[in-house]
């Protein structure tokens, strides 16, 4: 039996109002103690895995013992805490989502998806999931806390959904009624034996299928199954390789990340802006030119980058989605009747310079760009 310091159960509504004040729009809680409540949600991950939708994240193969078994994670965890934050940019106004689709079609601008144009959310929420566990702590006795943000092997979506935080979405994401998809989850795993919350009775997708009618490059196979190693986010975050030729037109001027599923989401009319500093676009990223972006040099990258998801895919595979965005961006303007051909020029200049640089992952989407100039 625990000891309350305060001689007063700790209630979830307690712990979700300690969250609303750390920034988090929303939590719910669910019991983990029995693994075969991961049963099913497993064996279809499992079976993901094995038609080899995760391409090259081998890490996702290697942690399934784990995954099916959050108390590998925290010996003795009953419960995972399950929060949501919301991530868009606090500036943006209700038309944001015609804008970031006028942005898409745009030749001439670099599209970053939303949730990397500000601070790294893996730092921001795990710093205040941990002050979280500080204020549980600081009301009832307990052996244990681990804060999961993403990078830990946990089936985040699937408890998340058991909890009752939302449903999950035919673009395979975790949806909420009131919030839409842009926002971030995680969970803080205990000991406590907390009162779980119930499960939604109802998936609200309904008929709506524009998440997988509008995704660029087809990458689901159906309703919540992903091919990730056609997504262009795996393609211009996760994979280390070249990317092939006839993905590329695909892209467009996608440099990092994609939103296409989320915006055309009929929910996310209700997405709400993010009360978190940490989130507001940094570098200009919400409205900066491909070229702009391609000339930065390695140091500048590296120093704008400070903080940011962006960091972790390195200069020369940033380079490599640029190049692709540029060439893309040369097709785009051939196709426009008042194009000027001075700017297809430039956009040559700026490719060709690199050319004599010692970047072999890079060398072949630059002469692939170039190509697309003529
Ligand atoms: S992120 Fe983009 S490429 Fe990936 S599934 Fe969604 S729409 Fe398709
Ligand atoms: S776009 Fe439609 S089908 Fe896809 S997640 Fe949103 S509501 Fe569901």
């Amino acid at each position: 039996m625990k000891k309350y310091k305060n001689h007063n159960q700790l209630t979830v509504t307690q712990i979700s109002n300690w969250a609303r004040d750390l920034g988090f729009s929303d939590l719910s809680t669910v019991d983990i103690e029995s693994p075969d409540q991961l049963t099913d949600p497993i064996n279809r991950y499992k079976d993901w895995i094995e038609r080899g939708f995760h391409g090259e994240m081998k890490y996702l193969k290697d942690s399934i013992p784990i995954r099916s078994d959050p108390k590998k994670l925290l010996t003795g965890a009953k419960t995972a805490i399950m929060v949501s934050m919301n991530y868009l940019p606090n500036s943006y106004e209700f038309n944001w989502r015609n804008k970031e689709i006028q942005g898409l079609s745009d030749p001439d601008k670099a599209t970053v998806s939303l949730y990397a144009r500000g601070k790294d959310y893996h730092q921001v929420m795990r710093k205040r999931l941990v002050k979280l566990a500080k204020k549980i702590s600081s009301y009832i006795v307990s052996d244990g806390f681990r804060a999961c943000v993403d990078s830990a092997p946990i089936l985040e979506v699937e408890l998340a959904l058991k909890s009752g935080l939302g449903w999950r979405g035919k673009n395979t994401l975790l949806l909420k009624k009131n919030e839409g998809s842009f926002f971030f989850l995680g969970s803080l795993l205990t000991d406590l034996p907390l009162k779980t919350t119930k499960p939604l009775q109802k998936n609200l997708c309904g008929s709506c299928t524009s998440c997988l009618d509008k995704c660029p490059t087809n990458a689901f196979v159906g309703p919540y199954i992903l091919n990730a190693k056609k997504c262009i986010s795996y393609l211009t975050i996760e994979h280390k390789g070249v990317i092939e030729e006839p993905l590329r037109h695909l892209i467009g001027n996608r440099v990092y990340g994609c939103d296409d599923c989320q915006l055309v989401c009929p929910w996310n009319k209700y997405a709400s802006v993010s009360k978190i500093k940490e989130f507001d676009v940094k570098n200009g990223l919400d409205n900066v030119s491909l070229i702009k972006l391609f000339e930065w040099s390695e140091s500048q990258f590296l120093q704008n980058h400070m903080g940011s998801p962006i960091l972790r895919i390195g200069y020369e595979r940033w380079l490599r989605n640029i190049a692709i965005g540029l060439g893309n961006s040369a097709n785009q303007k051939k196709k426009i009747l008042s194009f000027n051909d001075a700017e297809i020029c430039k956009i040559k200049k700026t490719l060709t310079r690199r050319l004599n640089e010692n970047r072999p992952l890079l060398k072949p989407h630059l002469i692939w760009a170039i190509e697309q100039c003529r």
